[in-house]
């Protein structure tokens, strides 16, 4: 007997703060694309998103889409207070993308006790209200025991 099925269950996940310079990036990640800036002068990733290379002060700037993989550098479960929107405390982490910089997401799929340095994730969309998507991180098992 299941009791969901007469309402779809709303997501309870706060939608992201947009800011003007980061708009692209939620915007794909409602799209379900994983994207970053990068320089169209020097080729190096700018993030978090801004209008200037950091690295040869270029503006030009392409939006690449990226191979969402990586692996955890680190990671905690905020406790106090509560994290709005989760039904369960989220494990909140500092991904390494295959690209060569990091960002900060959450890891999901696995218990907190289990995440460890270096595992292997590979990015998926969660939903939020109104209607957009977040991206998160899931474990993967990598081919070759690597
Ligand atoms: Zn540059």
């Amino acid at each position: 007997m299941s009791e969901t099925q007469d309402k779809p269950k709303q997501p309870q996940r706060m939608p992201p703060v947009v800011t003007l310079d980061a708009k692209f990036y939620w915007d794909n990640a409602t799209e379900g694309k994983f994207v970053a800036q990068q320089c169209s002068d020097c080729g190096e990733f700018r993030f978090p998103p801004r209008p200037m290379c950091p690295h040869c002060h270029s503006l030009d700037t392409d939006i690449t889409e990226l191979s969402g993989r990586g692996r955890v550098y680190t990671w905690i479960r905020p406790q106090h207070p509560k994290p709005m929107g989760f039904a369960e405390l989220p494990t909140v982490a500092v991904i390494e993308l295959e690209e060569g910089f990091r960002v900060v997401s959450n890891v999901v799929g696995i218990a907190f006790e289990e995440v460890e340095a270096g595992l292997p994730v590979a990015v998926e969309f969660a939903p939020t209200m109104k209607d957009k998507q977040v991206p998160v991180f899931r474990p993967v098992s990598v081919k070759g025991g690597q």
